[in-house]
C-alpha cells in the first residue's frame, strides 16, 4: 500500500515509518519539522519506497494514497503551548485537510487522538464511553479541545460522506527518538539523571499516568488500522498506572547516579490521575503492551545515553 503519515518526522511516525516499511509499504512522510527531526527518518531517506515532504497539514495537500495516519501535532505540553492558535489549527484543519483527501482518494484515514480528550478524569480508569472532564478555556485547552473537535470531526466526515475512519486515544507513550528537551516526563527524567540534574517532579509527585513503551503502541497501531471490525474510538495504552514519585526513583535506580528528587509547582489543569481501559483493544485486536515499565525505562535510558554522547 501507499501511505501518507502526517508528522511522519516525529518520535510515533518516525518508528511507525519504519515497521510500514519494514512490511513492504511505500510511506510518505509529511511533516514542518515543528518537533520532528530529519535524524529520526535519516536512515529512511535512500529507501526507494520512503518520501519526505516537507508541509505543514493547515495547507491543503495532495497524494493518491491507500492510508493516511495523521500523526501532525506537537505533543508535549510546552511545545503545543508555544503557540496554541496554531496548535488548534494543525488540530482542526489539519483534520479537515486528512479526511477530505480520504473523501477524494477512498482511503482510509487514522486519527491520533489523545487520552486529554479525558482531561482531568472523574472516572477511573477511563473507558472510551467517558466523555471527559476539559476545561475549554485553560491553557491545556488548545490540545485538548482540538483534538476532541478533531475527533468529532472524523465522526461528521463517517456519517455525512461515508469516509473510513479509524480514531485511536493514545495514552502516554515513550521511548527512543523523544527530544531530549521535550519537556515530557519521561524524557525529563531521564536526560536530568543522565546529566547528573536533580529530577523535576511538579507538585507532590502524587499525580499518576500510565506508560505505554512505543513499540507496544505501534502495533496497536498497525492492528487497529487494518481490522475491518469497529472505527474507534479505541484506548491505546499501558494500564501499569504509576505516581510521577514512582516513576522518578525508577529513572534514579536505573541510571544509578547521584540525582535527588527536587519539586516545582504543578502546571494549570494538570490531570491528576490517568489509566487506560484497553479492554476494547484486548477483545477486538487481541493487544496488550508487551513491555513493562522497567524494561521500557532500561531502553530509553540507552538511546539517550548514546544521543547525548553525540
Ligand atoms: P512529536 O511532537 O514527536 O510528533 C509530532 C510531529 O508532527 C512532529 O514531527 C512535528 O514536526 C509534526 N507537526 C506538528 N505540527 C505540524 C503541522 N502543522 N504540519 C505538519 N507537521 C506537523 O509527538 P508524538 O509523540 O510523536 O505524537 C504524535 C501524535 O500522537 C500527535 O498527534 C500526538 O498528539 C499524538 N499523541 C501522542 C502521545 C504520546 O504520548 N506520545 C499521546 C497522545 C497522543
Ligand atoms: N511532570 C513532572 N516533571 C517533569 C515533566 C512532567 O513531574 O519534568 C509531570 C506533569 O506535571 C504530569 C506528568 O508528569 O503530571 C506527565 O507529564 P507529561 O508532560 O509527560 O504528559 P501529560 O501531562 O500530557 O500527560
Amino acid at each position: 500500500m501507499r501511505i501518507l503519515i502526517t508528522g511522519g518526522a516525529g518520535f510515533l511516525g518516525s518508528h511507525l515509518s519504519d515497521r510500514l516499511i519494514e512490511q513492504g509499504n511505500e510511506v510518505i512522510c509529511l511533516d514542518n519539522f515543528f518537533t520532528g527531526r530529519k535524524a529520526n527518518i535519516q536512515h529512511l531517506l535512500g529507501n526507494p519506497r520512503f518520501e519526505l515532504v516537507r508541509h505543514d497539514v493547515i495547507d491543503p495537500f495532495k497524494f493518491e494514497v491507500d492510508r493516511i495516519y495523521n500523526l501532525a501535532c506537537p505533543a508535549s505540553p510546552p511545545h503545543y503551548q508555544y503557540n496554541p492558535i496554531k496548535t488548534m489549527k494543525t488540530s482542526v484543519v489539519g483534520a479537515i485537510n486528512c479526511l477530505g483527501l480520504a473523501k477524494r482518494v477512498k482511503a482510509r484515514v487514522f486519527q491520533a487522538s489523545t487520552s486529554e480528550v479525558y482531561g482531568d478524569p472523574t472516572v477511573h480508569p477511563q473507558q472510551e464511553a467517558y466523555w471527559g472532564n476539559v476545561n475549554p478555556i485553560g491553557l491545556r485547552s488548545c490540545y485538548d479541545e482540538g483534538k476532541r473537535a478533531a475527533e468529532t470531526l472524523f465522526f461528521d466526515y463517517h456519517r455525512e460522506n461515508g469516509v473510513d475512519i479509524r480514531v485511536i486515544r493514545i495514552f502516554n507513550t515513550y521511548g527512543p527518538r523523544m527530544l531530549a528537551d521535550d519537556g515530557r516526563v519521561v524524557s525529563n527524567f531521564i536526560v536530568q539523571a543522565l546529566q547528573g540534574k536533580d529530577l523535576t517532579v511538579y507538585g507532590e509527585g502524587s499525580q499518576t499516568r500510565s506508560f505505554c513503551y512505543v513499540d507496544d503502541l505501534v502495533d496497536g497501531f498497525m492492528r487497529f488500522m487494518e481490522q475491518e471490525k469497529i472505527v474507534g474510538p479505541m484506548n491505546l495504552g499501558n494500564p501499569g498506572e504509576f505516581t510521577m514519585l514512582q516513576l522518578a526513583e525508577l529513572v534514579i535506580k536505573k541510571v544509578a547516579g547521584k540525582s535527588k528528587i527536587t519539586h516545582l509547582p504543578l502546571p494549570a489543569d494538570d490531570p491528576k490521575q490517568r489509566q487506560p481501559d484497553i479492554t476494547l483493544a484486548k477483545s477486538t485486536l487481541g493487544w496488550e503492551p508487551k513491555v513493562q515499565l522497567e524494561q521500557g525505562i532500561e531502553k530509553t535510558i540507552a538511546y539517550f545515553k548514546s544521543a547525548l554522547a553525540k
